[in-house]
């Protein structure tokens, strides 16, 4: 997903926090992904999206909307600019790396390269 082959446009941050959730390491090829994988990571990308507007979209830095007020979903945020930050579910902190040059946030316990 960080390279856009699949899904294009979607920010790095919807794609942190879907990744977080389907349990996908950011560094799995999109080829090694099962079909269920997919299926998990369909939804997650759906719900992340859905929550973030219902939540008038997501304030990093000063993004403000048309209407200038600030999104809330930054609040909700698992792994997105989390670097250190303990994770939700396991606690552990939360990594940064850089994967086809974007850099991606993920748990290193939650999110595992290989079943
Ligand atoms: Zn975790």
């Amino acid at each position: 997903m960080l390279d856009q082959t699949i899904v294009t446009g979607l920010g790095n941050i919807y794609v942190d926090e879907a990744l977080f959730k389907s349990h996908i390491h950011p560094e799995r090829i999109a080829s090694s992904i099962s079909y269920e994988e997919c299926h998990k990571l369909q939804k997650a990308v759906v719900e992340v999206l859905s929550r973030a507007v219902e939540k008038g979209g997501t304030s990093i830095r000063s993004y403000l909307n048309s209407l200038g007020e600030i999104g809330m979903f930054q609040l909700e945020l698992a792994v997105y600019d989390q670097t250190g930050e303990p994770c939700v579910v396991c606690l552990s902190p939360i990594v940064k790396t850089k994967v086809g040059g974007r850099g991606t946030h993920f748990c290193p316990t939650c999110q595992v390269i290989s079943d």
